[in-house]
């Protein structure tokens, strides 16, 4: 079987690629994340899959306008060029349009260029909507005619961000959105605030 494999960092990529090996599977990688902010943070994370894929002698494709970087798309993606609506970039429907985005075009690049199916190493991370991403990759196959290969990785999430880890990654700190970056540190700076 020839498959398509998403990527979405290379912690998450690095607990994935040994159980589909292990399978026969014969996989493509595929870098698409218009989800990852700021420009420095993108660059960071992609240059991190990079070098643990030069590492495993695996090449990686790369796809995304404007150099990959696509913040705009991102934002359009949620329905406006400033973010859409307050619905549409608060959880769990901006978590759901990121999925599609990344996903529909995995499944578009998968049925064009001859694979027998595409899957995703969003799977692996207990952090995010794991049911969503089942279900919005079967969406994708089914609207582009191709199949979505499901599996539970979640097991091996440790053991990726351990090799990532041993490896000198880089580790990001939130999910990807401007919106997970502000989560992650407003929460935090909130904390040190002074009391009234
Ligand atoms: S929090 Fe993560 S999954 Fe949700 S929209 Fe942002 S980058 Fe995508």
């Amino acid at each position: 079987m020839r498959l398509l494999f998403h990527c979405c960092c290379a912690p998450c990529t690095a607990a994935c690629l040994e159980t589909l090996s292990s399978e026969g599977i014969v996989l493509r990688l595929f870098w698409y994340n218009p989800n990852i902010h700021p420009f420095t943070e993108y660059k960071s994370r992609r240059d991190a899959l990079l070098q643990y894929t030069a590492s495993q002698n695996m090449e990686t494709e790369m796809s995304g306008e404007n150099g990959g970087y696509g913040l705009r798309v991102f934002l359009r993606s949620l329905g406006g060029t400033g973010g859409g609506n307050d619905d549409a970039i608060a959880r769990p429907a901006r978590c759901e349009s990121c999925y599609r985005l990344r996903l529909e075009k995995t499944a578009a690049h998968a049925a064009q260029n001859g694979f027998n199916g595409f899957s995703t190493s969003l799977l692996v991370s207990p952090y995010q909507d794991h049911e969503a991403i089942r279900r919005i990759g079967g969406e994708a196959a089914a609207r582009y005619g191709t199949a979505f290969l499901y599996r539970d990785f979640r097991p091996r999430f440790r053991e990726g961000q351990e090799r990532a880890r041993s490896l000198g990654l880089y580790m990001q700190k939130y999910c990807g959105c401007i919106f997970s970056e502000e989560e992650r540190y407003a929460k935090h700076s909130k904390k040190q605030e002074p009391s009234p």
